[in-house]
């Protein structure tokens, strides 16, 4: 997820590092099949797993995050809805190739 200046402290700092930090944030946000291809950006990024942690900690509802679509997002919340922290999850490597292979 590209992060403004401002977000880039904290608990956020992992954001510094993603592969999206030099596009243009806008192009993170498009809109439904537009985001298989923004998505693109995530295959190849350090702190994939962050970002994804932060996104469905949070229910970010809309962007890319974690080379998740928002509709792939969706669709994991909605078959684990017991979770509310997500990193221990993804960290388990059988989970977490699911989880990203979507
Ligand atoms: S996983 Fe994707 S959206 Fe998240 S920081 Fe990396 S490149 Fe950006």
């Amino acid at each position: 997820m590209a992060m403004s200046a401002t977000m880039s402290s904290g608990a956020m700092a992992w954001a510094e590092r993603g592969a999206c930090r030099d596009v243009d944030p806008d192009s993170l946000f498009v809109p439904g099949a537009a985001q298989h291809r923004a998505k693109r950006v995530c295959a190849s990024c350090p702190v994939r797993t962050e970002c994804l942690t932060e996104a469905l900690d949070n229910r970010m509802e809309f962007g890319i995050w974690g080379g998740m679509t928002e509709r792939e997002r969706r669709s994991l919340l909605r078959q684990r809805p017991d979770v509310v922290s997500w990193r221990p999850l993804l960290d388990a490597s059988a989970v977490r190739t699911a989880a990203l292979a979507r």
